[in-house]
């Protein structure tokens, strides 16, 4: 039986809660595709989006399924709200909270914005990245896939390659990816990486070669360019040449190795056009499991309002 008030990120969860989200999200999925499947199983529920930074696929994702499940949805458009006047986010939240909102959706570029107005709200809070700390719902979807396509997580070579440093969804992978047992390896540019991610229990090495060889998985990451202080790569042809993922990177792969991305991609940056279209991506498959990940987590919440006995 589900019940925590929120979810902000996937440090905190355990097994069986991952588990327990992944095989509703495999129901949910059915839904995507059979419109009478969907129904209103959440009718007169309220989820509002407050995204403090830019998002195509999270945003679109998290609306669609709340929408799909028959909830009402509303943004706070950031840029014509009263944060614009100087508004605080607490005090943001906690008069959206006032308006009833039963699920708020946040993405902040503060690592803890969301964990703060959690404590502060009755509503429950989902975190939708905040800075370089986590972004729950995209490792639960990149965990997702890689189940669905390898039926297991124990033992797997789960290789996640780019800016690691400035990455919430390589940390979200570790926590979650680790704690089912898979062998995580983190690799990129020695500016990109830091050994801390050791102690979350991830291999670490600037050596892709060795850290693609036998791969089941392998994760590319986009720079994130918006969160480096300072250069940290003498130029992107250069990076692309020494840590770009291309065909004979990947022939050093199993041969069923998997592709992912998390997106938004670079095309030929971190990732060649014909990996990203090729027969090993599941870059799109992603996409669409994201809707169904985030339907079981808002259906979750709901229930674990209920069986808390929460209103709003
Ligand atoms: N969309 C992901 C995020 O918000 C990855 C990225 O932006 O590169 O963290």
């Amino acid at each position: 039986m589900w019940n925590r008030k929120d979810l902000v990120g996937l440090k905190d969860l355990s097994q069986d809660q991952i588990m327990e989200i992944l095989e509703l999200a495999k129901a949910m999925r059915e839904k995507i595709d059979n419109k009478e499947a969907r129904k209103d199983s959440l009718k007169k529920f309220s989820v509002l989006t407050l995204f403090y930074e830019n998002s195509t696929r999270t945003k679109t994702s998290f609306t669609m399924a709340a929408e799909f499940l028959g909830a009402d949805v509303n943004d706070l458009g950031i840029s014509t709200s009263s944060v614009k006047k100087g508004e605080s986010l607490i005090d943001t939240a906690k008069n959206l909270d006032q308006m009833g909102a039963d699920i708020m959706i946040m993405r902040h570029g503060m690592t803890g914005a969301p964990h703060l107005i959690a404590k502060n709200c009755r509503g429950s809070v989902v975190n939708a990245g905040d800075g370089v700390n986590e972004h729950p719902t995209q490792a639960l979807l990149d965990m997702f896939t890689i189940h669905e396509h390898k039926g297991k997580f124990q033992g797997l070579k789960i290789v996640i390659i780019g800016d690691i440093k400035h990455s919430r969804v390589a940390r979200s992978n570790v926590f979650g990816l680790t704690k089912m047992g898979a062998n995580v390896v983190l690799a990129g540019p020695s500016t990109m990486i830091t050994s801390n991610m050791k102690a979350l229990g991830a291999d670490v090495t600037s050596d892709l070669n060795a850290a693609v060889k036998d791969a089941d998985v392998i994760i590319g990451l986009r720079i994130q360019l918006e969160r480096q202080k300072a250069g940290m790569f003498p130029d992107i042809r250069e990076y692309s040449q020494l840590f770009g993922i291309n065909k004979k990177l990947l022939s050093l792969a199993k041969d069923d190795v998997i592709v992912m991305h998390p997106g938004p991609v670079n095309r030929g940056v971190e990732m060649s056009t014909d990996i990203i279209d090729g027969d090993n991506s599941l870059i799109l498959d992603q996409v669409k499991n994201g809707v169904a990940v985030r339907m079981a987590v808002i259906k979750l919440l709901m229930e674990g309002r209920k069986n808390n006995g929460i209103t709003n």
